[in-house]
């Protein structure tokens, strides 16, 4: 995979009016545009359309956790609508997660799951009712979504190591919480230079901020695609 190729921008916008001046300015700098619930529910498949039109691929960040056929069904829809990649919650659990796994065989499209969201602590983990530590959780979880027929997973920046040492190398790794040295941290904790998740054993690197609110966007994503290719 070339280095824009591993570079994902988040239209973490309201509508397509919003996203279309992203895609117009980035789309040959970012490979890949990141559709999450806002703007899907906003705007629907025209979303990841739009994507495609600019020549790049698409990302649709749903994170489905629903039974295992209305699942599997949707992952027949986002398979249909050409989506590079989708995500799925790992909690949906393993007759889940392997109809959807069966839904898209064969299909370019990958399919990524969620372990536990990192906007959760152990005190938000053990509140649903799952007992163990929340480290533990995520291996846990990891190991029967690969067995289930998952592609890969979205990690923190932190967890990515630990994936990568224990589920080998073909599983793919999707890592947000990117800040470019000296760019601003904002509100996340957890965070990683591009050079540090590619080595810890990242492919993908979701960056939004760190871009969107650079003085100059296009050199902001050019100068993380270099430092990519540069780790790699
Ligand atoms: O602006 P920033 O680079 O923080 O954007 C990161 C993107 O990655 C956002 O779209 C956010 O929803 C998403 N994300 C995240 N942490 C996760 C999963 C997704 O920041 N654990």
């Amino acid at each position: 995979m070339n280095a824009v190729d591993r570079l994902v921008l988040p239209l973490d916008v309201p509508t397509l009016a919003d996203a279309r001046p992203w895609l117009d300015k980035l789309a040959g700098d970012v490979g890949v545009f990141k559709v999450g619930l806002e703007l899907f529910t906003a705007e629907g498949p025209q979303a990841l359309a739009e994507v495609h039109s600019h020549g790049a691929r698409s990302f649709l960040d749903l994170k489905l956790h629903d039974i295992p056929a209305t699942m599997a069904r949707a992952t027949t829809a986002a398979v249909a609508q050409k989506a590079a990649y989708l995500t799925v919650h790992a909690a949906a659990g393993p007759t889940a997660l392997r109809a959807v796994a069966e839904a898209a065989r064969g299909s370019s499209t990958q399919v990524l799951a969620v372990t536990v969201l990192t906007s959760m602590s152990d005190d938000d983990l053990h509140a649903t009712g799952v007992a163990g530590v929340l480290a533990e959780v995520v291996l846990q979880r990891a190991e029967m979504a690969l067995d289930a027929g998952i592609d890969g997973f979205v990690c923190s920046p932190l967890e990515c190591a630990a994936l990568r040492g224990r589920l080998g190398r073909d599983v793919t790794l999707v890592v947000p919480g990117i800040r470019p040295s000296g760019s601003e941290v904002d509100d996340q904790t957890r965070n990683a230079t591009p050079a540090d998740a590619i080595r810890n054993g990242a492919d993908l690197l979701v960056v939004g901020r760190p871009i969107r609110n650079a003085h100059d966007p296009v050199a902001a994503a050019r100068a993380i695609v270099d430092e990519i290719a540069r780790t790699t």
